[in-house]
């Protein structure tokens, strides 16, 4: 058994001594069924918050108000959310009002696909009134009911379809894809944060060309938060985006792509961090550089090197191995990681040059700094010294 449901079964066996319900829901079952790791277990249950709140000793009231509340068991959470049942979406966005239902079918239809709707009891029975298990099997991304209805409801599953084709490498099945290609303007709707969110995902996928490419010809890319545009044709479909080992060197990817004209500007939109749009941009200018020289390369560091390099040889279809073991033996010959490694400080360049201090003493430093770099002055106490008392402002 896995070991995370095995410990995740002493939750289950205390909520339904005390006469509740409980069962495995969403995500961990659908990453049982396809035998993949199990990032976190969610939990449904007919208990109410406060119930669970007395039944367990550690918990945190993280979304009382919709019902869940996390349980800590041997220092791992569990998410356990009381079984829900939205009525009518009055603006066909939100929930107009959320109220509890002891069904646990009522709470998998509420769910956005098929393999998200399934629930597993603490003897691995599935429960499964959807067919999310078999549409698994195909490889297939079908909605919990009406497509039309469920994409009107909430437009974020038209990202979350592609996500999942992109994770999973499935297909979407053919009346599910035929409403997003109706829905897709609806994804003006929905907040840049849980966008992104769901991007990134998919371009972690191990079919990040393909749900990019079906993305494109379902229309959604207009409504990203910066309209994607291929550079060339086909160009997503055909790219290497598995080989790729971070989110900022796929974002990075994206844009080299991609018609961005400005690179700040389009991370910007998409609402990411500063410092992702930081590395990213620094990663860009790597991937820019055709002819490293040390200083180059020991202002931008050898993992950002790295990263434009590889991105430079997927794009141009170049052999990344010997272009990165010569990179690699360019920064092994710099003698220094940053300036905190030259072993002399401010107040002995005051002393040996004996005088008062000025801006002429980050010239100096600037100055020493290249030398060391550039392999023309040693790290030798003896010879830096020598190196100061001969400088001169220029
Ligand atoms: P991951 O492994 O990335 O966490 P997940 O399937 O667990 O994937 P979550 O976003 O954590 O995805 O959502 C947990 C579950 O909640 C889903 O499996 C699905 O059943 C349900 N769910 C999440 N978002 C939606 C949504 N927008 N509409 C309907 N159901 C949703
Ligand atoms: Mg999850």
């Amino acid at each position: 058994m896995n070991h995370l449901f095995e410990e995740a079964s002493y939750v289950l066996e205390k909520i339904e001594e005390n006469g509740y319900k409980a069962y495995f829901v969403g995500g961990c079952v659908r990453d049982y069924c396809l035998n993949r790791p199990i990032k976190d277990i969610d939990i449904a249950s007919s208990a109410k918050p406060e119930a669970i709140q007395k039944i367990f000793p550690k918990t945190i009231p993280v979304g009382i108000e919709h019902g869940t509340v996390i349980v800590r068991h041997n220092h791992v959470s569990y998410e356990v959310t009381t079984f829900r049942k939205e009525d009518k979406y009055e603006d066909y966005r939100r929930p107009s009002k959320v109220w509890f239902v002891s069904e646990l079918e009522e709470d998998l239809s509420r769910r956005d696909f098929t393999c998200n709707a399934m629930a597993m009891d603490r003897n691995f029975k599935l429960i499964d009134p959807f067919q999310g298990r078999e549409d698994l099997k195909k490889h297939q991304i079908r909605t919990v009911g009406d497509p039309d209805k469920r994409f009107s409801e909430d437009p974020l599953r038209l990202m979350r379809a592609f996500r999942f084709k992109s994770v999973y490498s499935m297909a979407i099945e053919t009346n599910t894809e035929a409403a997003i290609i109706t829905h897709s303007a609806l994804l003006k709707k929905i907040s840049t944060e849980r966008i992104t969110a769901e991007f990134i995902k998919l371009l972690a996928g191990e079919q990040a060309g393909d749900a990019l490419a079906r993305m494109k010809s379902c229309g959604i890319f207009p409504y990203l938060p910066y309209p994607l545009e291929e550079k060339n044709k086909g160009t997503f479909l055909s790219f290497n985006w598995n080989t790729l080992k971070s989110e900022e060197q796929r974002w990075a990817a994206v844009i080299v792509l991609s018609k961005v004209e400005d690179a700040r500007e389009f991370l910007k939109k998409w609402k990411l961090p500063n410092r992702v749009i930081h590395s990213v941009l620094d990663i860009l200018s790597a991937f820019h550089i055709e002819h490293w020289t040390r200083m180059d390369l020991y202002r931008s560091g050898l993992n950002t090197a790295l990263s434009g390099l590889l991105l430079k040889c997927l794009v141009y279809s170049e052999s990344y191995r010997e272009q990165a073991f010569n990179l690699k033996q360019l920064a092994a010959g710099i003698p220094i990681a940053s300036r905190e490694d030259i072993p002399l400080n401010g107040e002995e360049v005051l002393r040996i040059k004996q005088a008062a201090p000025g801006v002429w003493v980050g010239q100096l430093f600037k100055e020493m700094e290249e030398a060391i770099v550039e392999g023309t002055l040693s790290l030798s106490e003896q010879e830096i010294n020598d190196w100061v008392r001969r400088w001169e402002q220029k």
